[in-house]
């Protein structure tokens, strides 16, 4: 007989947000999550599933497409796309659709989005080796009120999916109003549901999880420019690809990648992510970056790669590595140690807790 298992998994809900706010009291205990690599898309199956970027196959969620990889030239025109043009482009795009599919118009055919989203599928799902239902509304109210009827119905399994935070957190950051109030109607609607599954589940356990809490946008970092004036432009010996916060460099020549290296380790805001790390954090594939780097916090890519100016438009970021509280995702569980557990063991440590 399956464990009965309630878990709320809030996107982007911020350990510092939770301990300014007093959580869910005291029954329960609260784990810093010290973050993995990259963004939601990655996350998600890292923590609910163990699985890295060289499991799943994809490292953030845009890639040049894997035949371009080896013929650099192809894409020369594609990654100078750094211009007025573009920028405006997009903000139309943006305003037409909604959507913030962050292609350059004409440039479709070199990128691909290899970013899968663990949650987008409707019906079941597991979490930490168990079958779960899901509850995931359009709202979050709906998704709980969702969840509660599931209770009610006699449900063992339930994860409820919300975005709202992660929503509002990059609109006006984790300090903002709008985000604080929506923390606080999570933790209230949490305590709520966990009382009633635990009225109906004497014997089930309850886990309030984010992915990743939500920095502050500061300052922004042209790393593509002085590179174009230094090595040339991209898709002559080198290629490079930026996001808002990761940087992979290709490049055919060692001769070339040291160069390049040794330029970007002399920029403060930025480190490496080196061998090692790659190795622990398993994005080790020579597609995902020869070189790959990544932001200190509060820095951001401006332009990036796709030519998307995030001033004005952004306020709150995440997929920074550093553990501090305001970027770091939160584990509340009434079995925990109190103390900062790493992404990557997680997954075990909750399903070995949880059991059959
Ligand atoms: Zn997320
Ligand atoms: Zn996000």
């Amino acid at each position: 007989m399956e464990k009965p298992v309630c878990v709320v998994f809030a996107d982007a809900f911020a350990y510092s947000s939770y301990i300014q706010l007093g959580g869910l009291g005291e029954e329960f205990s609260v784990q810093k999550i010290k973050p993995g690599i990259a963004y939601s898309s990655n996350l998600h199956y890292l923590l609910f599933d163990g699985k890295t970027p060289d499991d799943v196959g994809f490292f953030t969620d845009y890639c040049w497409k894997k035949a371009e990889y080896n013929n650099p030239g192809k894409m020369k025109n594609s990654l100078d796309q750094i211009d007025t043009l573009n920028n405006l482009y997009r903000a139309f795009e943006r305003k037409l659709t909604k959507k913030h599919d962050n292609i350059p118009f004409g440039e479709r055919a070199f990128f691909e989005c290899k970013g899968k989203y663990k949650f987008m599928e409707s019906g079941e799902c597991t979490v930490f080796g168990k079958k779960v239902v899901k509850a995931y509304k359009k709202t979050a109210e709906a998704s709980f009120d969702e969840a509660e009827e599931q209770v009610t119905r006699g449900e063992k399994g339930i994860v409820v999916v919300l975005e709202i935070l992660d929503h509002v957190g990059h609109e006006v950051g984790s300090e903002g109003t709008k985000y604080i109030n929506a923390a606080k109607m999570v933790i209230e609607r949490t305590k709520k549901l966990f009382n009633h599954f635990k009225e109906k589940n004497p014997d089930g356990t309850c886990i309030l999880i984010s992915d990743h809490g939500m920095g502050d946008v500061l300052t922004g970092v042209d790393v593509l420019n002085p590179m174009k004036r230094l090595f040339g432009l991209p898709g002559e010996k080198y290629q490079v690809y930026n996001d808002s916060l990761y940087l992979r460099i290709w490049a055919d020549s060692n001769d070339m990648l040291l160069k390049i290296g040794s330029y970007l380790n002399k920029i403060d805001c930025l480190y490496q992510i080196d061998e090692s790390n790659r190795q622990k954090y398993g994005v080790t594939k020579h597609e995902f970056g020869d070189l790959i780097y990544v932001l200190k916090n509060g820095y951001y890519f401006n332009p990036n790669c796709f030519g998307v100016s995030l001033r004005g438009g952004v306020a709150g970021l995440h997929g920074y590595m550093e553990p501090l509280d305001q970027v770091s995702g939160i584990l509340v569980t009434e079995f925990g140690s109190g103390e900062m557990i790493d992404a990557m063991n997680v997954f075990n440590t909750v399903r070995d807790a949880i059991g059959k």
